[in-house]
């Protein structure tokens, strides 16, 4: 008998603590982004503009490590994460945004705070260097959600962003893609949705997320998509989730794809993987909607999921490598 006690305690020692799932405690912080989602395919781009890609994306991650490591806030990873991509050429958004059909860049952005569903963002802006911090002053310094154009500027300028030349936002390799696009014909030639997100959960337990865009190229002047939309490309809750989303944004915008993955969590009780995928692999699937999102529950389990041939991502957990994947078989 007392053999078979201490067996049994052994065993149990053994296979304890093993026997959580990763869920069960929350880690100290996470943080995820995304630089887009479209026709990225391994034989179609060298080396070198993947390795800077992922050294991007490797950069982008560190500095919202750092903040979260030190006890900052999400709502300060999220922002300076995507200040960072921003100002990078390769992403759409900021400088290296997409070109409407009339050849200017129209910038959209929001952040949302899972605290309270706090959020602020702006629409077609076109001279304010960096739209996320634009986007967080409309919801920390005004009494509103959303800010556009004129006004938009008009706010941030008042708060003292910085304000550029609207030539700080073109670079040659858009402006190349613009052209063969007009020329062809096509709304987006390269079908890539090059937006940036992040969302990301602070050692206080709490959510945020955020996106930021350039749109899609030969968009009409004054179009908007599900970037700045909070419920569509943007949303953070501290009771189910954080998204940011990257895609077709008519389609996000119809289908409220970040609020439905919420709602799914909530309401069904569905895993944020089970939740992202059923929006994102069935409902948009089925209408022939290209994209993806990133996402994080409370504890810190992070969701990618996309339904074309490569996302730019990556996430990192406390005490772990930092992990960046591109292609669709990472
Ligand atoms: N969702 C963005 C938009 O429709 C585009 C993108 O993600 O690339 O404006």
């Amino acid at each position: 008998m007392i053999r078979k006690l201490c067996c049994f305690l052994l065993l149990a020692f053994v296979f304890l603590p093993f026997s959580g799932s990763a869920g069960d405690s929350a880690p100290p912080y996470a943080l995820v982004i995304h630089g887009g989602a479209g026709t990225i395919l391994r034989d179609r781009m060298d080396l070198q503009t993947e390795q800077s890609y992922r050294a991007e994306l490797h950069a982008a991650l560190a500095i919202g490590q750092e903040i979260l490591s030190g006890g900052g806030s999400s709502l300060d990873a999220v922002e300076q994460v995507i200040r960072y991509l921003e100002d990078s050429p390769r992403f759409n958004a900021g400088r290296g945004s997409v070109f409407t059909e009339d050849g200017h860049n129209e910038m959209d952005a929001s952040i949302m705070d899972g605290r309270d569903r706090d959020a602020g963002a702006v629409a077609g802006v076109t001279n304010v260097r960096h739209p996320i911090t634009a986007a967080r002053r409309v919801m920390s310094d005004s009494p509103h959600v959303m800010m556009a154009r004129e006004g938009a500027e008009a706010f941030a300028a008042e708060q003292g962003l910085e304000i550029v030349d609207p030539e700080w936002f073109k670079t040659e390799r858009r402006w190349k893609s613009y052209l063969k696009a007009k020329a062809n014909r096509e709304t987006d030639p390269d079908r890539k949705h090059g937006t940036v997100g992040c969302v990301a959960l602070d050692v206080n337990g709490n959510l945020a997320a955020g996106t930021s865009t350039g749109g899609m190229t030969l968009k009409k002047w004054g179009r908007i998509g599900d970037s700045p939309v909070i419920g569509a490309g943007t949303w953070a809750d501290n009771a189910t989730c954080g998204i940011s989303a990257t895609g077709h944004g008519e389609f996000f915008i119809r289908n409220a794809v970040a609020h439905d993955i919420a709602a799914l969590m909530e309401y069904k009780g569905l895993s944020v993987q089970e939740a992202a995928d059923l929006v994102i692999q069935q409902k948009l699937v089925a209408q022939g909607a290209t994209g993806g999102v990133i996402a994080l529950d409370r504890n810190g389990n992070v969701a990618m999921s996309f339904n074309t041939a490569g996302m730019y991502r990556g996430y990192a957990l406390a005490d772990a490598e930092p992990v960046v994947q591109v292609f669709k078989d990472e």
